[in-house]
């Protein structure tokens, strides 16, 4: 029997060695040959020869105006010349070495010539041919294929056409009939077929439509199924008792705004349910996620279980864990903090307290997650930062213990798109309101030779008073320059300003406690200008530090600049957000841009996505997204949402399964389910 899932070594030409270079496109199977779309096409498009540029690529379509005339000269070398009505004007067009097009060219019919104009003979210098056959049909359109090093166009190509001609047969259409008709699509035979051959812009449009509705719509299919599954997974009904927590919120030192209020409650609803909890909390930088955390947390405690919460940095965890400690004091909360970095010793006799109930609330880095641990009764699993964090990662803690409840909470606002994919399973608490008085960050943007006006700047902040954050160059994938870049630096600032203030430094090499110390020298007031590598980007908190200086901004991404401008602006103060950059590509200048003007984390991550499509924003690897084939997040979004309220439609519809029609789209899901959407 012939399927789709056939492994493409069964087609003709296909050895152990091209099945290996297929599988660097991703393509392992026929039907994800079938399934590799062109990403673009030779379009037929005329070319407006009075306006075309010498060396263009051009398109021109025309009469055949003289006989073809075909000269050799030495060995296997040749030209096919012809002239062309094009309008009103002629041209000539020249093939080179392309002799056999010859009997295709004939006078006075239209053809089609792709090539390249060469403006001071006023002719084209061929490179394709399209002939309308007599029958009126056209030749397909030329695909254009995404390759690399290792598989050529041609390749692929050829082996599309026998993947199609040897397979169509089994190509089953998935989507429903109802949803076919109402947007007119095609058949799937008939979509992979204009998708590959189209023969005119007309189908390959339908073809498309069809293609990416029908990409969107199984992957809605599939998250919504898992969002069912999951809303239907047992866990625990965490009965804290509700006059308790209120006592509790009394003690915080400040009025929680509207926003936290609601997804307290959410959350909580949550937390009853006998059910397991799978949430996210996205809250822009300083919107005060911490304090809706530990209400969590505390309910949790409250009701006799323990709570988790994982940081993506040790010095995060650490902060939490100070932070918590202070906010938990006087409570029957019993923190303990597990880091990489403990002593074996000092990890076994935290990880037997765990065990034994002893501590209820463990704060660490991914060691939470490693198998050593063991909870007695983990109701609650709290992730921070959590696009920090593999979706490996997460999907382990919320295997730990039994079902406990999970709340992932985000500060990269997440724009509705990537919302609807990526966390299209989870239910989403958002905190759109900030806490009152805070003041907008304002941020400037300076060429490098300005970078001694900065320094006055910072002196003048720091007469006043300011603490300030200095962020070292960022070197890719090599912590040893960065922590380099970040100790020179540190070097400069300390001459610079170290007669008057202290100069401090941090990094990822530093051990715990020498972190520590700094962090909380930097916080107390004991140092003025904290020089650290990107370190600090995620959730560290001095309210008191109100300039953030960032050196070769332009090599951060948005995500990573607004988490970075977060760190200030967090007091009543006006803070100041320093970008010194000379970036080298248009990209850049747009980033710093988009920095300058906007503070509004949503309209960051909306430009973010323009800028760099929605597999990067947040990590292609960790968030989740799916490489979408077709589809485009943002230029397809309507579809996106239409899809997925089909999808959910769909679900609902009692006994869908069970209408014939629907037996292609059954398999597909029960094949795939096994598999989540993320891998
Ligand atoms: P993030 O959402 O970035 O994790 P935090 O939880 O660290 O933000 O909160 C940022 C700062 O705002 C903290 O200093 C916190 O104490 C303070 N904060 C949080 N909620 C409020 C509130 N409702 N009113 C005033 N300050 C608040
Ligand atoms: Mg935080």
């Amino acid at each position: 029997m012939k399927s789709l899932n056939d492994p493409v070594t069964q087609l003709t030409g296909v050895g152990v060695k091209t099945a290996e270079h297929l599988a660097s496109l991703n393509i392992k199977t026929v039907g994800d040959l079938l399934t590799y779309y062109p990403a673009r096409y030779d379009d037929f498009a005329p070319t407006d020869l009075r306006t075309a540029k010498d060396k263009q690529k051009v398109t021109v379509s025309g009469t055949v105006m003289s006989e073809p005339l075909l000269s050799r000269f030495g060995y296997r070398r040749n030209r096919l010349s012809f002239r062309l009505l094009v309008g009103h004007d002629v041209v000539l067009v020249n093939f080179f070495n392309q002799p056999y097009l010859k009997d295709r060219l004939i006078l006075n019919q239209d053809v089609t010539v792709f090539g390249k104009w060469e403006a001071n003979r006023q002719q084209v210098l061929g490179s394709k041919l399209i002939t309308k056959t007599v029958a009126g049909s056209q030749e397909e359109m030329g695909a254009i294929y995404p390759v690399n090093k290792h598989v050529r166009q041609s390749t692929i190509r050829k082996l599309v056409k026998q993947a199609y001609h040897k397979y169509q047969d089994v190509i089953a259409t998935l989507l429903p009939l109802a949803l076919r008709q109402r947007y007119q699509l095609m058949e799937r035979r008939q979509m992979i077929k204009e998708m590959h051959f189209p023969k005119d812009p007309a189908q390959l449009k339908t073809a498309r439509r069809t293609a990416v509705y029908e990409e969107f719509f199984l992957f809605q299919l599939r998250l919504q199924a898992i969002k069912l599954t999951n809303e239907q997974t047992p866990g625990n009904a965490i009965l804290y008792h509700n006059d308790e927590l209120k006592s509790f919120i009394q003690t915080i030192p400040f009025e929680l705004t509207g926003a936290q209020k609601r997804v307290v409650n959410e959350i909580c609803r949550d937390l009853r349910r006998p059910y397991q909890m799978n949430r996210l909390l996205q809250g822009d930088v300083g919107s005060g996620k911490t304090i809706v955390a530990a209400l969590a947390i505390y309910a949790t405690i409250n009701a006799g279980y323990q709570a988790a919460l994982m940081a993506p940095t040790e010095i995060l965890a650490m902060q939490h864990a100070n932070k918590l400690a202070k906010i938990f004091a006087g409570t029957p909360v019993k923190s303990g903090l597990l880091t990489g970095s403990l002593k074996p010793k000092e990890h076994q006799r935290l990880a037997a307290a765990i065990k034994k109930g002893e501590i209820n609330l463990v704060i660490g880095t991914h060691a939470l997650i490693q198998d050593s641990i063991d909870y007695a009764n983990l109701g609650l699993a709290i992730i921070d930062e959590q696009h920090r964090f593999g979706v490996k990662q997460r999907q382990a803690l919320r295997e730990k213990g039994n079902h406990p409840d999970v709340l992932a909470m985000t500060a990269t606002p997440i724009p509705r798109t990537l919302a609807i994919t990526s966390y299209g399973e989870m239910d989403i608490s958002i905190i759109d309101e900030m806490p009152a008085g805070r003041k907008p960050v304002e941020t400037r943007w300076l060429r490098e030779n300005q970078s001694p006006a900065a320094l006055d700047f910072v002196d003048q902040q720091l007469e006043n008073g300011a603490q300030v954050y200095v962020v070292s160059p960022l070197i890719e994938q090599s912590e040893t320059l960065d922590v380099q870049n970040a100790t020179e630096l540190y070097e400069r600032f300390a001459k610079y300003f170290g007669s008057k203030y202290q100069v401090g430094l941090l990094h990822g090499r530093m051990d715990n406690e020498e972190k520590e110390q700094v962090m909380s020298d930097f916080k107390e007031g004991q140092i003025q200008v904290l020089v650290a590598t990107t370190v600090i980007e995620v959730g560290v908190d001095n309210p008191n530090a109100t300039v953030m200086m960032i050196y070769n901004a332009d090599q951060f991404g948005l995500a990573q600049l607004h988490q970075l401008r977060g760190r200030v602006g967090r007091g009543d103060r006006q803070s100041y957000c320093l970008l010194i950059a000379d970036p080298k590509t248009d990209d850049g200048v747009e980033r710093m841009n988009t920095m300058v003007s906007t503070n509004d984390g949503f309209k960051v991550a909306q430009r973010d996505l323009e800028l760099r499509g929605s597999g990067n924003v947040l990590g292609k690897k960790q968030s989740g997204i799916p490489d979408f084939k077709v589809g485009d997040t943002v230029g397809d979004l309507k579809i996106l949402q239409i899809a997925r309220n089909d999808a959910e439609d769909l679900l609902k519809t009692p006994r869908w399964e069970e209408v014939d029609e629907n037996q292609p789209l059954v398999l597909y899901l029960t094949r795939r389910k096994l598999k989540t959407h993320f891998d």
